[in-house]
């Protein structure tokens, strides 16, 4: 195998600047006001005091969002990138790219542990990432968050601590249908180990979580449920808020599942209710490798270790080892240091817009969206549940959802075909696999089109687009 040319990867150069202002809040990773190759022997050390989230917002619009994307400028088989792959992962802000860059040129050091002016700097940028992290959740405080690799870990990790302490034979763990596979398979797990039950919580005919069968299936029984804020495959947004309160009436916990949910619209633990809230960097503009546990304070004092090592300890002899007050002791090791940079720069990235306009454009490119592409002939929406984020899954009559992404990607248009890790939420359609295009907040209407005039031409080609990839 040949490794490819990293060179060959570089962002072109004529990347329009942003009207954007700089919300990096972190002295040494640049933003607008700094050069846009920061000259990393004179990066200034991190001011965590500045790396709180914005305050005042700007205004949004898709534009202001683009220009601060290198890579959406880039070409893909001869085509300008369209990228419709958001809820697999969504693409990162010069503003992020800056700023793991600047880490490592200037501000790199391992953390919590050292003597030195250098470690000191460091740990106080990850500690300002974890309280970023906390506001921009609405969580009581940094001590609530505890850094993790994404959703998947930090989904194990409250199965693995909370769940072996509180779970045991005749409990019920209650997880709705259209759980990504990451939301089943840790209770599934967990369930086989402690002997409770897995009861899965059925799907209306359009994609929602069926209410009555829930609030039927609650018992002093339920010791947990496990819910997504936002389905990665239907677009559901459920009412969490109001399962969370019914779920405490019966004194079970309640873990959200925020993967999907945070680059959409704003949230608020507290105001949710939520026991557990988790989710990933990489699906908030955010680097890889990185996400953050949400617990309320009084469930995270109870919760043991999972993982032993440094970092995450008082003192250990032979004897006896003591542990670190939470969050520490849920974080063995050395962290994803440059990831919560990353984070960070995301978060001050994102929260820079006006999120309710956010929002509001994103339903908009949504409908615009649904109703483009009812148009196609044989092309057919999956799931229709009234509240959704801006995640359409599809399938096209005569087309498999292979072949319609490869398609598609002759085309430079990127969007996923497959089962999407949600393979009971498509089976209730009867579906093992269909494409999915999924849209963020610098996605516009003319991508849309283009999409649509590229399904158009696959199904004009009368089935040749399965022979002859253009
Ligand atoms: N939950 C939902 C709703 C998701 O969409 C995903 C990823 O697609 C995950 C969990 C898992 O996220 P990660 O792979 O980043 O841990």
């Amino acid at each position: 195998m040949t490794i490819p040319d990293v060179t060959s990867l570089r962002a072109p150069t004529a990347v329009p600047q942003t009207a954007v202002p700089d919300a990096s809040g972190i002295a040494g990773i640049p933003g607008d006001a700094a050069p846009r190759s920061p000259d990393l022997a004179t990066a200034q050390p991190v001011d965590p005091a500045a790396a709180a989230l914005p305050r005042q917002p700007v205004a949004f619009s898709p534009e202001s969002a683009r220009v601060d994307i290198p890579i959406l400028h880039r070409t893909v088989n001869g085509h300008p990138l369209v990228w419709l792959d958001n809820a697999a992962t969504t693409q990162k802000p010069r503003q992020v790219i800056e700023a793991l860059g600047a880490f490592y040129g200037a501000a790199n050091s391992n953390i919590h542990r050292g003597a030195h002016t250098m470690a000191r700097e460091a740990t106080e940028a990850y500690e300002a990432g974890r309280a970023a992290v906390a506001q921009f959740l609405g969580a009581e405080g940094p001590e609530s968050i505890v850094f993790v690799r994404g959703t998947t870990e930090a989904i194990n990790l409250v199965a693995q601590t909370w769940g072996r302490a509180n779970l045991g034979p005749g409990d019920d763990i209650l997880v709705p249908v259209l759980e990504h596979h990451s939301d089943i398979v840790p209770w599934q797990m967990l369930a086989k180990e402690t002997r409770a039950r897995l009861v899965p919580v059925p799907l209306t005919p359009d994609g929602q979580i069926d209410q009555d069968a829930y609030a039927d299936l609650l018992s002093s029984r339920t010791q947990l449920v496990a819910i997504s804020q936002a389905s990665n495959v239907l677009g559901t947004v459920p009412p969490v808020k109001e399962m969370t309160a019914l779920a405490h009436r019966y004194g079970a916990k309640v873990l959200v599942d925020g993967a999907q949910a945070v680059a959409h619209f704003p949230v608020d633990v507290q105001d949710l209710g939520a026991d557990f809230y988790a989710f990933s960097g990489h699906k908030l503009f955010a680097p890889t490798g990185i996400g953050a546990l949400y617990a309320r304070p009084e469930v995270l004092q109870e919760m043991a270790p999972w993982q032993g090592g440094g970092n995450m300890i008082e003192s250990v002899s032979f004897a006896e080892t003591t542990f670190a007050p939470a969050p520490h002791l849920l974080e063995a090791g050395t962290g994803h240091i440059s990831g919560v940079i990353g984070l960070l720069a995301a978060l001050n990235w994102l929260t820079s817009f006006d999120r309710e306009a956010v929002t509001a454009y994103e339903n908009g490119l949504m409908a615009y969206a649904q109703q483009a592409l009812g148009a196609v002939p044989g092309l057919e929406l999956i799931g229709a549940a009234p509240e959704r984020i801006a995640v359409l899954t599809f399938t096209l009559a005569g087309q498999d959802p292979a072949t319609v992404a490869a398609w598609l990607d002759q085309d430079g248009i990127a969007v996923r075909a497959g089962h999407h890790c949600a393979q009971p939420a498509l089976a209730h359609f009867g579906l093992e696999e269909a494409a999915r295009a999924s849209l963020a907040l610098y996605n516009t209407s003319e991508e849309v089109d283009q999409l649509v005039a590229s399904l158009r031409r696959l199904q004009e080609s009368g089935g040749e687009g399965q022979q002859t990839m253009r």
